[in-house]
C-alpha cells in the first residue's frame, strides 16, 4: 500500500486523514506542486520549491516546512514507494479553522501539508509523444490570479471533460482573442523556426517546464518570442506543443478542426522534447 505524508507523519494511504474543516476542502484555500520523477530522481525540484514559496507568499500563507525538509520528504516518499518513474504531488492548505469563516484564521491554526506519489512507469516514453495530441479551444473562465498555483481546478477539469466529449485530448483556453494556456500546461506554436509562447503575467501559470524549455531553446540558438497569439495564428502554425512537469514537451497535431503540421509532430517540438529530457535527467537530484 502507498505511503503518504500528512502533517509530519508517514502513513499508509487509508490511515491518512484531513479535517472536514480544512480550508482546502471548504474554500480551495490551498496551493500545490507536482514534481516528476525519472529514474528515481526529482526533475527541477528547486524550480517547484521556489514557485511554491511564491504561491504561499502571495496568499499570506506560512510554509510549514523548510525547502530542505521538503526535499527530504520528497526523497523519502520516492524511496518508500519505490518510484522509478512517476510524480510527487504536494499540497499545502491554510489548515483547519475551528469554524467555517471566510476570514483567514490567525497563526494559531497550522497549515495542512500532504504529499503523495503516483507511479507512472515509462512516463518519459508516453506513446502520445510520437503521435501528438489533439486540443480544442474553449473560453478561459478561470479567476484572474492564474500565476498562483491554487487547488481550485474545477474549470480546468471541466475543460478536460469538454475535450473528451469532443474526442480530443485537451483544451486551450482563449481570453480577449488570444490563447492563454492549456488546462494544465503552457501552450506554444512554431512559425517558421520561431517558437512563440505567451509572456509571463497573472494570466497564466509560470510553468517550471516552460522556463527550462525556453532556456534550452535559446541555448540551442532557437528563436523565442514571448507574446500572446491568436487561435487563427495557432491553426495555421507550422507546429504546436505544450509543456508541463508530467508531459514534458508534448506535440499538438490538431486544434479544433485544423490539423497542424500535416497532423504529425514537427521537428522543433520533437527536438525540444529530446533536449529537455536529456538535460533534465542530467540535472535531476
Ligand atoms: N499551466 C497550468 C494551468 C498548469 O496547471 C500547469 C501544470 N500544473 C502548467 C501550466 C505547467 O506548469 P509546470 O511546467 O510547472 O508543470
Amino acid at each position: 500500500m502507498r505511503i503518504v505524508y500528512v502533517n509530519g507523519e508517514y502513513l499508509p494511504e487509508d490511515e491518512a486523514k484531513v479535517s472536514v474543516f480544512d480550508r482546502g476542502f471548504l474554500f480551495a484555500d490551498g496551493v500545490y506542486e507536482v514534481t516528476s520523477v525519472l529514474g528515481g530522481k526529482l526533475i527541477d525540484f528547486d524550480g517547484h520549491a521556489r514557485r511554491l514559496e511564491r504561491s504561499l507568499s502571495e496568499l499570506d500563507m506560512a510554509a510549514p516546512v523548510t525547502t530542505e525538509e521538503l526535499l527530504a520528504i520528497h526523497r523519502d516518499l520516492v524511496d518508500r514507494n519505490k518510484i522509478t518513474d512517476g510524480l510527487v504531488y504536494l499540497q499545502i492548505t491554510r489548515g483547519a479553522a475551528p469554524d467555517r469563516d471566510f476570514a483567514y484564521p490567525d497563526e494559531s491554526v497550522a497549515p495542512t501539508i500532504v504529499l503523495f506519489t503516483q507511479s507512472k512507469p515509462g512516463l518519459a516514453d508516453a506513446p502520445a509523444a510520437k503521435t501528438g495530441i489533439r486540443v480544442i479551444s474553449i473560453p478561459d473562465e478561470r479567476w484572474g490570479r492564474r500565476d498562483i498555483k491554487t487547488v481550485q481546478l474545477l474549470y480546468p477539469s471541466m475543460g478536460k471533460m469538454m475535450a473528451k466529449a469532443a474526442g480530443a485530448d485537451d483544451a486551450w483556453m482563449i481570453e480577449d482573442g488570444t490563447i492563454t494556456e492549456g488546462t494544465s500546461n503552457n501552450a506554444y506554436i512554431v512559425s517558421g523556426r520561431k517558437i512563440v509562447t505567451r509572456g509571463l503575467s497573472n494570466d497564466i501559470l509560470h510553468g517550471i517546464t516552460r522556463a527550462a524549455v525556453l532556456r534550452f531553446a535559446r541555448e540551442a540558438q532557437m528563436e523565442v518570442e514571448e507574446r500572446a497569439f491568436t487561435l487563427d495564428e495557432a491553426k495555421t502554425a507550422d507546429e504546436a506543443f505544450i509543456t508541463s512537469a508530467s508531459t514534458f514537451v508534448m506535440p499538438v497535431v490538431a486544434i479544433d478542426d485544423a490539423e497542424i503540421g500535416g497532423g504529425v509532430p514537427g521537428p522543433v517540438a520533437t527536438r525540444l522534447r529530446e533536449i529537455y529530457l536529456e538535460e533534465s535527467r542530467k540535472a535531476a537530484i
